[in-house]
């Protein structure tokens, strides 16, 4: 009876069971804002070389939730995996960034610009996810290589084949592959030669502390140098300070996301903000 009254106590603990309830609440509401369609809307936040010229962009889901605003994607993102709405969630999102993609090449100052779409494992792991991207090419008529893929180290934790399998048939097929948060997850260092990557993109956290930390900031010049040895781009994120893109600058980082540049915006604002900034900014766009 002991025993029994503690696992009571434990199944029945008050801040487990809300915190329960409130995301199978939310799950509700990701399914229903699904299905009303006119919840979720991704926004774009500028990808800048060193040149401080926009090379392309980050597309970030957005949720307006009716009652609650705007909800953060760090709260929604983990129950729509959790759920299996990441699914249809992904997938819309591929959708869109491709259909933006289409319009950008229409015209030349747009026309280099690529759009990196986040992954998730449980999307990624989907039997239909590699034709999903395949469809997605073709019914936009988008060049490959614009659309940048960001993966987490968390893919890399098992299944290593059928991982492979599906980076090598979307590397052949020309789309760029990031891996999304590098130095966070699940490192395999052995893992990263044989993987058909691009790209490192510099967790934010160790980009917050790169002036403060010596630890920090040795890391952020490992995964550059890392980066580097292995023919791929860098690209750092976070970056909120003209300290620390100084510092990433000059130790060689290819590329720059954060506030202290331009924040995830809609595609209106967006655009404005690329029509302004073109005058100012001189140099090629290229990546
Ligand atoms: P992420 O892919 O690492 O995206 C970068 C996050 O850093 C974004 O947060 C962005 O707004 C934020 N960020 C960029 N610059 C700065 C800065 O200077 N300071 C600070 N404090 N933050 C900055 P966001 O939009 O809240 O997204 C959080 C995470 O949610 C993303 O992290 C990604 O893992 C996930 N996510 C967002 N959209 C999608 C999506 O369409 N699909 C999937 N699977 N995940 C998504
Ligand atoms: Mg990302
Ligand atoms: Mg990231
Ligand atoms: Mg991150």
């Amino acid at each position: 009876a002991k025993s029994a009254g503690r696992d009571t106590i434990a199944f029945f603990d008050p801040a487990m069971q809300a915190a329960v309830s409130a995301s199978a609440a939310l799950g509700a509401d990701v399914r229903a804002a699904l299905q009303a369609g006119d919840q979720f809307s991704v926004h774009y936040q500028p990808l800048f070389n060193q040149q401080r010229c926009v090379t392309g962009v980050e597309a970030l889901l957005r949720w307006r939730h009716p009652a609650r605003g705007a909800v953060s994607p760090a709260e929604f993102i983990p129950i729509a995996e959790d759920t299996g709405l990441i699914l249809p969630l992904g997938h819309w999102v591929l959708e869109q960034a491709c259909a933006q993609l289409a319009a950008w090449a229409e015209r030349p100052e747009t026309a280099q610009l690529s759009i990196a779409v986040n992954v998730s494992v449980r999307q990624f792991r989907h039997p239909e996810f590699v034709d999903q991207v395949i469809a997605a090419i073709r019914r936009h008529r988008v060049a490959p290589r614009l659309l940048k893929l960001e993966l987490t180290e968390s893919l890399l934790a098992d299944r290593m084949e059928i991982t492979l399998e599906k980076m090598d048939t979307l590397k052949q097929l020309g789309v760029t592959l990031s891996l999304d948060d590098f130095g966070t997850g699940y490192s395999s260092l052995a893992y990263l030669k044989r993987l058909p990557l691009d790209q490192l993109k510099i967790d934010k956290g160790f980009v917050a502390d790169v002036l403060t930390d010596p630890s920090d900031a040795a890391i952020a010049r490992a995964i550059i140098e890392l980066a580097h040895s292995q023919g791929l781009s860098v690209i750092a994120e976070g970056v909120a300070t003209e300290e620390q893109h100084r510092f990433l600058v000059d130790h060689g980082c290819d590329l720059f996301q954060g506030f202290l540049l331009a924040k995830p915006m809609s595609i209106g604002a967006l655009e404005e903000f690329m029509d302004q900034h073109r005058d100012t900014a001189t140099a090629p766009l290229h990546e």
